[in-house]
């Protein structure tokens, strides 16, 4: 049951897929802003200096976490489909730039062909 996980893409047929992170950038990029912004705030005053330094700890942590509990998605190279719910194929590896400019060069429309 375990080793029915994607070899090739069920979209496109490609079988370079890669694996990344299903991290919200955007939320954890909120949370840098919100936590230097509060550090900014409270550094300006001598006496809450360390609980600027206590605001970035926690965003820190926050992160961190965040990063720990996201789950990992198979991608494809090709055609960008993102598969969740599949068991991720243990000869995947994470987004290669060799592999990825390749399908680049392949999808985009030559200009010189005529
Ligand atoms: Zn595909």
């Amino acid at each position: 049951m375990a080793d029915n996980y994607l070899s090739e893409c069920p979209r496109c047929g490609c079988r370079d897929l890669f694996i990344r992170k299903d991290f919200p950038q955007k939320l954890g990029l909120s949370v840098v802003i919100i936590a230097a912004v509060a550090f900014l705030c409270l550094a300006s005053s001598r006496q809450h200096f360390y609980l600027g330094a206590i605001v970035l700890l926690v965003a820190a942590l926050i992160d961190a976490v965040l990063y720990w509990f996201v789950p990992k998605i198979t991608v494809c190279y090709r055609c960008r489909s993102e598969f969740r719910d599949v068991p991720l194929n243990p000869h995947h590896a994470g987004y290669e730039l060799a592999v990825g400019e390749k399908y680049r060069q392949i999808d985009a429309p030559r200009k010189d062909s005529r």
